[in-house]
């Protein structure tokens, strides 16, 4: 792990709002394992620092997209139990195995598979859950006489243990009643087979907005971050989450432009009449996407100033009132939920979500950290 960094642009990542997120959708939910997602790199936050810090504060269950994915967490000393939500190879099963890790069951013929490919090598279980399909289409089986045949295969083989069954809500943030016929769909197809251990449906935005009490865990991700999935989720919601993320910059150059003159690649952008520009060293190499040409940044006395012209790879240019000079502070994002700068307004610029704006932070920004008794930097880049 390296602490150095030498550019002005961080990602600061605040560890324990993300520690009172948890608490607080733990608290909706007392008696429900918390299931923390920190796939995709925990959203792009830094998955081994996050599991560290809510497994000390209680975390026992985390979950992940890949094989790979929860290898790393152990290679980095995650003890904790570990699901992989997406669907591995079967053929890889002995690795899921080795390193004691649950898997996603999604249908009969993976299964069989599965059993096929075990070697005697390990002499230990491999945890299963199955993925139920309520009306996704993504990923899993809703025929109840398949199920049956997969836990029979699942018990009949002597390392699988069959531990939990789950689905995944298709529209969990819409106000429609979509959601409430999945969940039932999820009851009638799991109601009718064996129940394991974990009975589990429930994302972010399931777990904000339905109690889910025949389930008996829930899977957050996003909002253990500090964000709602859509505005309807925000409104029906009882937690008030903490933003978890600051993107920063300083200005690193900064052009007087004259009437007629442009800025940037093609010069998109051209000068009314004088105009300052200032630089800022952050493009979409870093996750600033072209789509955010016009987005308002803060300046560090507060005044907003839009990025103009083309956002470039490394690089891209504000107009500034004319006192701004090189080294001023800019905030990209904001941990404010209400400002103009919050993950939801960033998000909103270039018409996506918290969960692409959060993953398309790429690794050439060095994640800060900070938490309890915990300061420091990670740069992936001199690692
Ligand atoms: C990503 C994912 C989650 C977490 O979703 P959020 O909206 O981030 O809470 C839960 N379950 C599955 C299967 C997922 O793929």
């Amino acid at each position: 792990m390296s602490e150095k960094y030498y550019r002005d642009t961080v990602v600061d990542v605040d560890l324990d709002a993300i520690h009172e997120n948890y608490k607080m959708i733990q608290n909706l939910h007392r008696d429900k394992t918390f299931i923390a997602v920190i796939k995709a790199n925990a959203y792009g936050l830094g998955s081994v620092t996050v599991a560290e810090y809510l497994a000390a504060r209680g975390v026992g269950f985390f979950a992940v997209a890949t094989l790979d994915e929860a290898i790393e967490l152990r290679m980095h000393g995650i003890r904790e139990k570990i699901l992989v939500l997406g669907a591995i190879r079967p053929e890889d099963i002995n690795k899921a195995i080795q390193h004691r890790i649950a898997v996603t069951a999604p249908n009969l013929d993976w299964v069989t598979k599965a059993r096929e490919n075990v070697s005697d090598k390990y002499d230990k279980e491999v945890w299963m859950h199955i993925k139920v399909n309520s009306g996704m289409n993504r990923l899993g089986t809703s025929n109840i006489e398949e199920i049956n045949r997969m836990i029979e295969e699942i018990e009949g083989q002597g390392s699988f243990i069959y531990e939990g069954i789950y689905s995944h809500f298709s529209s969990a943030d819409i106000d429609s009643e979509v959601n409430d016929k999945e969940y039932a769909e999820f009851k009638r197809i799991t109601g009718a087979v064996k129940k394991p251990k974990y009975v589990h449906i429930q994302n972010s935005a399931g777990a904000l907005r339905i109690s889910g009490d025949y389930c008996n865990a829930i899977r957050v991700g996003i909002s253990l971050y500090g964000y709602y999935t859509s505005e309807y989720i925000e409104e029906i919601s009882e937690v008030k989450l903490n933003p978890s993320v600051m993107l920063s910059t300083k200005v690193i150059d900064v052009h007087t432009l004259s009437a007629g003159e442009g800025v940037s690649y093609g010069l998109d952008h051209k000068a009314e009449s004088t105009e300052k520009i200032a630089t800022l060293p952050i493009g979409y190499a870093d996750g600033l996407l072209r789509r955010h040409t016009g987005y308002k940044v803060r300046l560090q006395n507060g005044t907003e100033s839009p990025i103009v012209g083309r956002i470039c790879m490394d690089s891209a240019m504000i107009s500034v009132p004319s006192d701004v000079k090189t080294g001023d502070e800019v905030t990209i994002i904001s941990r404010e939920a209400d400002s103009e700068q919050s993950m939801e307004s960033y998000s909103e610029h270039a018409q996506t979500i918290s969960h692409e704006s959060l993953t398309t932070l790429l690794r050439r920004i060095p994640r800060s950290y900070n938490g309890e008794d915990t300061a420091f930097v990670h740069n992936e880049v001199l690692k």
